[in-house]
């Protein structure tokens, strides 16, 4: 095969980055090379999400960009990827959007390597039937390609999937009818996967699932995410280990202890309440009281005090009155949660909300909802992070932005701070000298390890990861 050149699109959840990392490195295994460029590219793969309209909106657009191109050029090769083709959209998708060649669901690169490796003369039907719903793991098996090549030495933090799909069927949540049922990765080849990426530079793995510490419970065995936690930190190329999102009701005392005494494991929880009120709870289907959360919140910091807690939060969920909401805002005021990542109710197709449960809150008193917890976090955070004016805090370094390297506290706080050499990588103590609600600035003391040797230039290189601030924002 000439060399061919990939391009992937990817928006939406870490999950989303970790599949168009496989994705981008299995095709390379084949022969593609990337291609920042559209123009230049003979494969275009759009990796999408629908958890809200807005990034579903998006899909569209660039898909109707990637329509527009294909009409230029014939011979382009589209692939479509992710939680808009989910187990079973595909047929109404090629309806739709006749110009996509394959659909791929969720973390399954499986029918475009199919695709490619047929001779053109196959069946073209018959290959489109062929959409399965296998797992990555055994893409990831034969995989000898970790990360691209050029996100190789320069990736800092991967996401590696450790819960595929969801099976709690919360009423707002379009994700279990697109991601398919919850299943654990084994833990040899996660651990596999995490020491091929460390080979290629990884000093950070962040453990994922969308209820991250339900892993293990669908083995024979007792082996959950503390254990993993713990397995995962015996890797001594590891230097930190994050993990997200946890589900109220599944985290335990264990976890919580573990990541309070093991070093690598970052004392950072990510704990959604999506509201604050009973009655919004219960038509969540979220399994938990506001009063259940405070005693969770309250368990974490007397097991770990040293802690930053995020959550997630929608507003205008079908049927919120301002009372109801305001006993959202009244707890993330009483709790002083470190981040809120905030969403607008947003009907998904097919979900229990919108199919029993109108969409009555109007997008004008969303809007005021949200802006309101938005300030109510902002004046936290001002007061909060302040507790690290003029201490020296430990920074992973990830990147290079504008002019100064950024990297992250233990507590997943922004740093920037100056320095000449490169710092690409390195773990290093930082005297902090202004501190804001998102981010804080500070001056290099000392480096602890050294940054990774920069094989590529750094300011070319594509970036499959986006750090995790920008991530649900992106949405
Ligand atoms: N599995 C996690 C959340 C993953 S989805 C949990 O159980 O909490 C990421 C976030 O998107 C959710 O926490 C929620 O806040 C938001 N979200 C999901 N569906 C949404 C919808 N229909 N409208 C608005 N926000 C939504």
């Amino acid at each position: 095969m000439k060399l061919l050149k990939y391009n992937i699109w990817t928006i939406g959840c870490q999950m989303n980055e970790a599949d168009s990392r496989h994705l981008g490195s299995q095709l390379e295994a084949i022969g593609f090379a990337m291609t920042e460029d559209p123009e230049e590219a003979d494969l275009m793969v759009l990796n999408t999400c629908v958890v809200r309209q807005q990034a579903e909106d998006r899909a569209i657009g660039r898909l109707q960009f990637v329509s527009a191109l294909k009409k230029r050029k014939p011979e382009l090769k589209v692939g479509l990827m992710g939680c808009m083709v989910g187990m079973r959209e595909a047929p109404r998708l090629q309806k739709q959007f006749p110009f996509v060649d394959v659909f791929m669901p969720p973390s399954d690169p499986g029918p475009l390597l199919d695709f490619l490796r047929k001779t053109p003369d196959d069946d073209e039907d018959a290959r489109m039937e062929d959409i399965r719903s296998k797992t990555v793991q055994n893409a990831i098996q034969d995989e000898e390609y970790i990360l691209p090549a050029l996100s190789r030495h320069n990736t800092i933090q991967a996401n590696v999937p450790i819960v595929l799909g969801c099976s709690h069927a919360c009423t707002f949540c379009v994700i279990p009818y697109r991601r398919g049922p919850e299943r654990s990765r084994l833990p040899q080849d996660i651990l596999q996967e995490i020491k091929k990426l460390t080979a290629q530079g990884v000093r950070e793995i962040m453990l994922l699932g969308q209820i991250v510490d339900r892993y293990g419970t669908d083995f024979d065995e007792p082996y959950g995410l503390a254990e993993l936690l713990l397995d995962v930190a015996a890797i001594p190329e590891v230097l930190r280990i994050r993990y997200l999102t946890g589900h109220p009701n599944y985290m335990t005392d264990r976890i919580i202890e573990v990541t309070r005494d093991e070093p690598k494991v970052m004392p950072h929880f990510e704990l959604p309440v999506q509201a604050g009120n009973n009655k919004v709870l219960e038509d969540m289907k979220r399994g938990y009281t506001r009063e259940d959360y405070r005693v969770l919140i309250e368990r974490v910091r007397r097991i770990c005090p040293d802690n930053t807690i995020n959550t997630d939060i929608i507003v205008g969920f079908p049927g919120e009155t301002d009372e109801e909401f305001m006993d959202t805002y009244e707890l993330i005021k009483e709790l002083e949660l470190d981040k809120v990542h905030l969403a607008k109710y947003s009907e998904r197709p097919k979900t229990i909300a919108a199919r029993k449960m109108p969409d009555d809150v109007s997008h004008h008193e969303k809007e005021r909802r949200r802006l309101l917890i938005d300030e109510l976090v902002d004046d936290i955070l001002t007061r909060k992070n302040q507790r690290w004016l003029h201490q020296e805090v430990e920074v992973l370094v990830e990147s290079r932005h504008k002019g100064k390297w950024r990297g992250r506290t233990p507590h997943n706080r922004l740093v920037f701070f100056a320095a000449d050499e490169n710092m690409r990588g390195a773990l290093v103590d930082v005297k902090i000298s202004f501190t804001s609600p998102y981010s804080m600035q500070g001056e290099l003391v000392r480096v602890k390890v050294p940054a990774i040797p920069q094989p590529v230039d750094v300011s070319s290189v594509p970036m499959f990861h986006r750090p995790l601030k920008e991530t649900l924002s992106a949405v």
